[in-house]
């Protein structure tokens, strides 16, 4: 294995479930890998597309699973959402349909928003729509991002997920779901911003100062994990102890860039070549 496009990355992207823990049981040497990132010369970050909580709901998380966590090493695709329309629709006039922690997220970005935390506005024009995943939906954000996007503004989403796995093979809709209902009442499809959207990757590496071949993406899932990071032109890890097995990595039509049993075997790679 040629390690050499591995070990030149600077900033390593984690994704958490199926990466790092599964559900509250933490894989073993995961932790071990995080704390010993610093000494080996490399940045981190917990990356998710779940744009219903804050960034500062995972802090609290990670940290009572026993995981290294500074309010630096958390983005979410609410988090890369501010980031975005800071850096591509600088002073737009916003109407967020999302929940109130994306709310106060994008408040903390300085977004121009025109609605309240509870999504009521008497503003009839606006530039931009974003749609997020809003698990304290209320047809009155439906009725009026409706309205905004058949008058032109343009249509964002945090995230591009149907739907949100739950315990018991239970599922929440999740922002895809919600913006097929405004596609469909409106005409108008959202750029998605989360994975596997090279958004996600862009508005990072314009952050951090770090070109994207020196990123490293690191997770369980084909699809969004892996593919975040070949359609942003960084690397990609896919770690066999979530979600894929050999089977479908083997039958996937573009293979990640590595592929490892778990993230205990990324750090005895990174360990013996520091
Ligand atoms: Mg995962």
């Amino acid at each position: 294995m040629d390690t050499t496009a591995l070990l030149n990355c600077e900033l390593f992207l984690f994704d958490m479930d199926g990466t790092l823990y599964l559900g509250d049981d933490v894989y073993e040497g995961a932790v071990e890998l995080m704390e010993d990132l610093p000494r080996l010369g490399k940045r981190y970050i917990y990356l998710t597309n779940n744009s219903s909580r804050a960034g500062t709901d995972y802090i609290g998380r990670l940290r009572r699973l026993g995981f290294p966590c500074e309010p630096e090493n958390v983005f979410t695709s609410g988090m890369a959402t501010g980031e975005y329309l800071q850096q591509n629709h600088p002073g737009a006039r916003v109407y967020l349909a999302g929940t109130k922690a994306f709310y106060r997220e994008l408040v903390s970005y300085g977004i121009d928003l025109v609605n309240d935390e509870l999504g009521h506005t008497d503003v009839r024009d606006v530039d931009v729509v974003v749609q997020g995943f809003d698990t304290e939906l209320v047809y009155e954000k439906l009725d009026l991002a409706c309205h905004f996007l058949r008058r032109g503004a343009t249509f964002i989403a945090a995230n591009p997920d149907w739907v949100c796995p739950m315990p018991a093979d239970e599922v929440l809709p999740d922002c895809g779901s919600i913006c097929a209902l405004l596609t469909a009442s409106s005409g108008v499809k959202p750029f998605y911003i989360g994975k596997p959207n090279r958004a996600m990757i862009d508005v990072i590496s314009k952050m951090t100062g770090i070109p994207n071949e020196r990123i490293c993406a690191v997770g369980d899932r084909l699809y969004t994990d892996i593919a975040v990071a070949q359609n942003a032109g960084s690397v990609s890890v896919l770690v066999l102890s979530g979600e894929t097995t050999r089977e479908m990595v083997d039958a996937a039509e573009r293979q990640p860039d590595y592929i490892l049993a778990d993230v205990a075997e990324l750090h005895r790679i990174l360990k013996e070549q520091a």
